[in-house]
């Protein structure tokens, strides 16, 4: 279980710290000097940047998942210390609280 998980959130890790660098780069592009153009880059700047902060949290849990794997502590639910169910894991790698907790 253990370099399975570790090899699942490794992937996870890699693919969501490229997308963050994706969109540090489309951020970081150019700007028309068109000011009509500009407000309609500025939402789309929002909307990258709250892209970017949601990743960039997924990527937090992600790594701290890592760390709770080993540490032995991975998969134990972190309010009432039950095993988290491996389907519940299957779909969220780095969940930190069993079904009936996070309800
Ligand atoms: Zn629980």
């Amino acid at each position: 279980m253990y370099e399975e998980k570790h090899k699942q959130l490794k992937e996870l890790e890699k693919v969501l710290t490229e997308r963050v660098d994706g969109l540090a780069r489309d951020l970081s592009s150019t700007h028309s000097a068109d000011s009509a153009e500009q407000v309609t880059e500025r939402e789309n700047e929002d909307v990258l940047r709250n892209l970017q902060e949601e990743t960039k949290m997924e990527l937090q849990q992600v790594r701290a998942a890592l760390k709770r794997l080993d540490a032995g502590e991975y998969g134990v639910c972190a309010s009432c210390g039950a095993d988290i169910s491996p389907a519940r894991l299957q779909a969220l790698p780095y969940a930190t609280l069993c079904i009936h907790c996070a309800k």
